[in-house]
């Protein structure tokens, strides 16, 4: 059950309202990355949950993001307010002046309206709490661009404790991760094709215009990876039988896989590459 405490989780003060800057904030009240979102995909989430220790974990921070909906809530009609009656003010926001009535309504900063799309709810625990490491990756970096946009003391004191708190967020949620002792790359039950999974295609090739490299890195090389060279233009795996299979589609070991052609040898049916 919910019940509303009539106190705000941190004290908002806004020294010089900034129309312009209350319409940014709407990023954080309706918009992909904001509060509700952050409350709604949590709370979903809970509801679905049969692990109950880390049900409670999504329930106690859906519950805050709620706090933090409000508190956004009350720091953006306070940049707002000039909306109501300043036609100059109105310009930054018509939706919120016009339709509004000078309140926050559940938009984003260019009037689009809140969606449930936004939310990333699998009914799996840990799939829910990577999504939800992402989540507050995202609304931290949002803050964080929020924050360069402002010089106002009080609202960046207020910016600064929601930033925060999703710093906090981030690391209950990747700790509920680890502590369900999955190894880091397993993700539902069934395991992945070996071979396969440690293929790295290297399938954007070359030194760009401005030097982009070719990288290496731990994510290609080392002992865990098969760095596999340009394969639409050599060799690939048979998607059925992970068979090695040459250009032409001939699995090597001669199974009856179906035949698959390289886009290079597609191709070259009608026009050729060659100079
Ligand atoms: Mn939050
Ligand atoms: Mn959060």
């Amino acid at each position: 059950m919910y019940h509303h405490v009539k106190e705000l989780m941190y004290t908002v003060r806004v020294d010089v309202p900034d129309p312009k800057f209350g319409n940014m904030l709407l990023e954080q009240f309706g918009g992909a990355n904001g509060e509700l979102a952050a409350a709604m995909q949590y709370s979903v989430q809970g509801i679905n949950c049969d692990d109950p220790e880390r049900k409670d974990l999504l329930m106690d921070i859906g519950t805050e993001e709620l706090s933090h909906l409000e508190v956004i809530g009350v720091l953006t009609r306070m940049h707002l307010k000039p909306l109501r009656s300043k036609r100059n003010a109105a310009e930054a926001d018509p939706l919120i002046s016009i339709v509004g009535g000078g309140g926050v309504s559940l938009h984003n900063s260019m009037g689009s309206a809140w969606t449930a799309d936004y939310l990333k709810v699998t009914g799996e625990i840990d799939v829910d709490l990577r999504n939800n490491i992402a989540a507050e990756a995202r609304a931290k970096i949002t803050y964080e661009r929020l924050m360069n946009f402002t010089g106002d003391r009080g609202t960046l004191d207020a910016l600064q404790f929601l930033m925060t708190r999703e710093i906090t967020h981030m690391k209950a949620f990747t700790l509920a991760l680890e502590s369900l002792g999955k190894p880091v790359f397993s993700i539902g039950k069934l395991p992945p094709t070996p071979g396969i999974v440690d293929q790295y295609f290297n399938d954007s090739t070359g030194v760009g215009d401005r030097g982009e490299p070719d990288a290496r890195g731990p994510w290609n090389e080392g002992e865990s990876w098969e760095f596999v060279e340009a394969p639409a233009f050599k060799q690939f795996l048979s998607p059925e039988t992970g068979a090695r299979q040459s250009g032409d589609g001939h699995a090597e070991n001669g199974s009856s896989a179906p035949k698959k052609r390289s886009p290079v040898k597609k191709q070259s049916k009608g026009t050729t590459h060659s100079k």
